[in-house]
């Protein structure tokens, strides 16, 4: 049913199972949860036999045979808080993206508007909701509105309306790319809602959309874009507008 075909680093599910990973890629992580029930039973599977690792590392052996000074093995009702505790501390990891209103609270903004396009806020960031700026116009028919989710990272939702691209760029340190609606392409392939694109300094790209279809994607950026070809190097100042807050 799933069409999601690019997923986080399994080593990523695993920090974020074990509440090793910074805030903002906890967002980023939750989110692609929220599209991708692979990832999600995944994370599950993770968070269980991290939970069950910690009970080992903590339940000394039982010697069954002994009669004196023997401690009792975890009842099944501890198993079942500890595992409670475990699974509950993390970030929102919600098992279906809901369409309609009545899935949160009466009274919070669930949705992004764009004109006249509404978006279903991911879950993730509703909690968020009063860090999302406004939206401002960037050339090439995109738009973006900043995420301040603190830290050295910045997030951000970009709006790439149909038939746009940006110039080809590559990234000085890390760039997450997670679809929320539409899809674009690059020489790469075609990124729909889901997708969790990874690019590095070793990656260039020239994402684009086709006539017709618009892109919605929440990204995630450890450092200016660096753009890199002809006439889109004099966008280099530019790159500071997707770094900046
Ligand atoms: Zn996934």
């Amino acid at each position: 049913m799933s069409n999601i075909r690019f997923h986080p680093l399994s080593e990523t599910l695993q920090r974020f199972a074990s509440g090793d990973l910074d805030p903002a890629s906890s967002i980023m992580i939750s989110t692609h949860l929220e599209y991708c029930p692979h990832c999600r039973q995944l994370a599950c599977s993770i968070e269980d036999s991290q939970a069950a690792a910690v009970l080992a590392s903590e339940t000394p052996e039982v010697e069954h045979t002994g009669t004196q000074n023997t401690i009792a093995p975890l009842s099944p009702d501890l198993m079942t808080m500890m595992h409670a505790i475990m699974t509950t501390s993390e970030p929102d990891v919600e098992p279906e993206i809901e369409s309609g209103d009545d899935s949160v609270s009466a009274g919070m903004p669930t949705a992004l508007i764009l004109g006249d396009k509404t978006y279903p806020l991911p879950r993730a960031l509703q909690r968020h909701r009063d860090r999302i700026g406004p939206w401002s116009r960037l050339p090439g028919k995109l738009k973006r509105a900043a995420v301040d989710v603190g830290g050295p990272q910045k997030m951000n939702f970009i709006y790439m309306d149909s038939d746009s691209a940006l110039p080809e760029h590559t990234h000085q340190g890390q760039e997450i790319t997670l679809v929320l609606a539409g899809e674009f392409y690059d020489d790469q392939g075609t990124y729909r809602p889901g997708d969790f694109i990874i690019q590095t300094s070793a990656n260039q790209h020239v994402p684009k959309t086709r006539s017709g279809q618009d892109c919605l994607c929440l990204t995630l950026l450890d450092a200016p874009l660096h753009f890199t070809s002809g006439l889109a190097t004099l966008l280099n100042p530019f790159s500071q507008l997707f770094f900046r807050l």
